[in-house]
């Protein structure tokens, strides 16, 4: 079948633009548009219609400037280092214990490099100690990995901060993790240091599965800087989906665009403990896509006034879509999610608002709320800005009680949901050994 893809909708525009000139669609002009006499002419207030020009060919010559940048070399994202009591911390053990096992030739742990009077060791090494010496339940053999979707259809409410946090945090409980960047802003795909104008090609996306070139994402799949997380790219090509979807399901009835995810990750699942799915602020394919392929469902929202109406209108588009399923899908009814969470997001308690508004939210979504709340926090805006998150920082420059008041919030979330994920692993063991 013929696909629709935005890059040949645009060359074929460029095709049809080559037989015409500028000089044929612009009229020549001798004489000024606008005669106003000189003397009336500086004395008029605001912009003339000439300084346009100026800043039109100011503005192309920074282009320049910014996509060389852009595209120059840019050093990598390295992931953080760990001290003994860090390592300590992380195995929920003594930090006794960590100097008494790395001689140990038996336990064959990673002896880390000696600094000065201590030894650092890498994220890699700090997993294999989790692994080893962690009291984490490891996930049951034929058991797949739990699939978690980050949603909510209004922008900068925290999914692509809770996508990635997540997933350290996760990791860093020896899970192994797969983020899938859904959204054509990419920001997810920047977070782990790669820029998806330059970087990032459409076989790194999901587009070559919604195009039916292949059956399952495997070929998408990159490792990332971060020991524990693989990553499916997102770029901007990724509209093309909400072309091609719709309408390969006009010419072919049998078509599911909504299970075009779902059947993509089913050859996967056994390799990770979860794969989580960051959504663009809308209501779209891609997010229908996400949705539909989720175990689970967790939807950031900030206690602001604004967001919390902008909330109402997510349930509302959301049981819309439920409805209209219905008469797509026949079994649409034997969908569940394992669970869904409502997350306050970039909380500020200095804000008087900010209670009464969380006070709406636990009314409004009762059990969905959960109990951990995440706090607006100088550090994610300061990692931010180097594109990371409050686990990319070895070394927090400000206050260090800022530092562990934003690192234990992430913590307790991803703890959380770790351990929800054991609990359904449990079940579901326990479902298919009595089978
Ligand atoms: P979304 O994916 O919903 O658009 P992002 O995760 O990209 O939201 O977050 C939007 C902005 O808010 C980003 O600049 C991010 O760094 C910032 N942000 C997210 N969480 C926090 C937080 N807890 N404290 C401060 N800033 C935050
Ligand atoms: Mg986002």
């Amino acid at each position: 079948m013929a696909k629709i893809k935005t890059n040949e909708k645009l060359s074929n525009f460029r095709q049809k633009d080559k037989g015409s000139t500028m000089s044929e669609v612009r009229p020549r002009v001798d004489k000024p548009i606008l005669s106003i006499a000189p003397d009336v002419k500086h004395r008029l207030p605001g912009v003339p219609l000439s300084d346009l020009r100026k800043v039109a060919d100011h503005a192309s010559k920074m282009l320049v400037n910014v996509r060389e940048s852009m595209l120059a070399p840019h050093p990598r994202k390295k992931s953080p280092t760990f001290t003994t009591s860090q390592i300590a911390a992380l195995c929920r053990i003594d930090r006794k214990k960590v100097i008494y096992s790395w001689d140990k030739p038996e336990l064959a742990l990673p002896p880390g490099t000696a600094t000065n009077r201590t030894r650092e060791f890498t994220l890699a090494e700090a997993r294999e100690w989790i692994a080893k010496l962690g009291p984490f339940k490891k996930r049951p053999t034929r058991v797949k990995g739990k699939k978690i979707a980050i949603g909510n259809f209004k922008g900068g409410v925290s999914k692509t901060t809770t996508a990635m946090t997540l997933a350290q945090g996760l990791s860093l409980y020896g899970r192994r993790v797969l983020l899938i960047d859904l959204d054509p802003q990419a920001s997810l795909t920047a977070l782990t240091g790669i820029l998806a104008d330059s970087e990032v090609e459409e076989d790194q996306t999901v587009l070559p599965l919604v195009y039916g070139d292949q059956d399952s994402v495997r070929y998408a799949i990159k490792p990332t800087y971060w020991d524990g997380i693989d990553l499916i790219s997102a770029s901007a090509a990724l509209f093309g989906a909400e072309f091609y979807l719709p309408f390969k399901q006009s010419k072919d009835p049998s078509f599911e665009f909504w299970n075009v995810l779902n059947k993509g990750l089913e050859p996967i699942l056994g390799d990770y403990d979860a794969v989580i799915i960051d959504t663009p602020p809308a209501l779209s394919y891609m997010t229908i896509n996400a949705f539909m392929a989720a175990d689970a469902l967790v939807v950031p929202t900030p206690p602001s006034a604004l967001d919390y109406a902008s909330s109402t209108q997510f349930w509302n588009l959301f049981a819309d879509l439920a409805d209209n399923m219905k008469g797509l899908v026949p079994d649409v009814e034997l969908k569940r999610f394992d669970f869904i969470h409502v997350l306050l997001s970039k909380v500020d308690s200095n804000l008087a608002s900010t209670h009464a508004v969380r006070d709406w939210i636990n009314r409004t979504y009762e059990s969905f709320v959960l109990p951990i709340e995440i706090p607006t926090t100088t550090v994610t805006a300061s990692a931010a800005a180097e594109f990371g998150t409050v686990y990319d920082i070895s070394k927090y420059e400000g206050s260090n009680r800022t530092y562990q008041r934003a690192r234990e919030a992430y913590d307790r979330f991803a703890e959380m949901i770790d351990q929800e994920i054991v609990a359904l692993w449990e079940a579901e063991k326990e479902a298919t050994d009595g089978d």
